[in-house]
């Protein structure tokens, strides 16, 4: 028998969950001062869908999506408990995140989306992102990262 109410689990776990979005976040943040990636700001409210990073020169929007949260089509799997009500929250997050990425390239910013699962196993696509960020003039495989 579980032993929190159904309100408290769902708290639980969005709690559990929101913990691994911000260490996905400081990865990412540490490869960036690893290899001296600089202008960028966390969270800019200034843009649209408040990028986890956003490199105001260069117009580069890079979002780190927690595979729960942004329903990774890899990763996601809706807990048991209270399937149905997940399953639909994470849909509308996955709408969203479309929405966002569009205005942004409509608006001529250049989104990138890096899962948590790249990040967890430094995929080629992680190393693909970082080179890009260091060379900015030769964004030669610009369309293998962007992702969404
Ligand atoms: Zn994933």
């Amino acid at each position: 028998m579980d032993v929190f109410s159904k309100a408290k689990r769902s708290e639980v776990m969005a709690a559990i969950r929101h913990q691994g979005n911000r260490s996905t976040e400081r990865t990412f943040a540490a490869l960036l001062r690893r290899f001296r990636v600089s202008g960028w700001t966390l969270h800019s409210s200034q843009v649209t869908g408040k990028p986890d990073f956003y490199f105001s020169k260069r117009r580069i929007a890079i979002f780190v999506d927690g595979c729960f949260w942004h329903g990774c089509p890899r990763c996601f799997q809706a807990p048991r408990h209270n399937a149905a009500f997940w399953a639909e929250k994470i849909e509308r997050n996955r709408k969203r995140d479309q929405k966002v990425t569009r205005y942004l390239r409509r608006k001529g910013v250049e989104v990138i989306r890096v899962w948590e699962h790249d990040l967890e196993g430094r995929t080629r696509k992680v190393k693909t992102v970082i080179d890009f960020l260091r060379h900015p003039k030769h964004p030669r495989e610009i369309g293998e990262i962007k992702g969404v």
